[in-house]
């Protein structure tokens, strides 16, 4: 069974390289929507296969991140990555172009990497990411498989190479969030007291 989950923000960027020239050479900005979709054969104590509400934590939380930001390849034109970082206090650099292709498969190594390290507490099963769904526009969106996610013939996406500004950070609820994934510190789900034996 699947569910999914849509998370929003707004971000602006320059796709280079790609065929459209509005696209190639003008910072402009798209309200994205991130579909996450999650995969399991069982359901848990609450006869869900993972409540969505859980979803509200740290997956939120690191998607939000790109909320109000600019956000860059790494391999652009120093100049325009220093004043990115002049002119705005958030942004992020990724290791990978931020077309919405580059976004599906970015989220999907993210919340893949919260996933692993969440510690389930009400009888979930084998809960897994299945895809995630990046809206550029309306009408145009890019989804990413775990195939996808870690074929490297589409360019590398480490953790460690995606990184937040001091102000992405210091607006998290806990400004050391990024830091506690990259060092595989579990993130514990709360207990849940059952109402009916089962
Ligand atoms: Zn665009």
């Amino acid at each position: 069974m699947l569910i999914r989950k849509l998370f929003k923000f707004e971000s602006a960027h320059i796709v280079r390289n790609c065929s459209s020239d509005r696209c190639r050479r003008s910072i402009h900005g798209h309200s994205y929507k991130v579909e996450v979709l999650l995969e399991a054969h069982t359901l848990d104590h609450g006869q869900m296969v993972y409540d969505f509400g859980l979803m509200k934590g740290t997956i939120k939380d690191v998607i939000d991140a790109f909320d109000h930001t600019i956000c860059y390849w790494d391999k652009d034109d120093p100049e325009y990555i220093r004043l990115s970082q002049q002119f705005s206090a958030r942004w992020i650099a990724l290791p990978v172009s931020p077309s919405a292709e580059q976004f599906a498969r970015l989220f999907f190594v993210l919340i893949d990497a919260i996933l692993k390290l969440t510690v389930m507490k009400n009888g979930e099963g084998d809960v897994t990411l299945h895809s995630v769904i990046a809206h550029e526009t309306d009408t145009g969106y890019a989804q990413a498989f775990r195939d996808d996610a870690y074929n490297p013939r589409m360019g590398d996406i480490h953790l460690q190479d995606i990184v937040f500004s001091e102000q992405v950070c210091a607006e998290w609820s806990d400004p050391q969030l990024y830091d506690k994934l990259l060092a595989g510190t579990p993130l514990v789900n709360p207990e849940v007291a059952l109402q009916i034996k089962v």
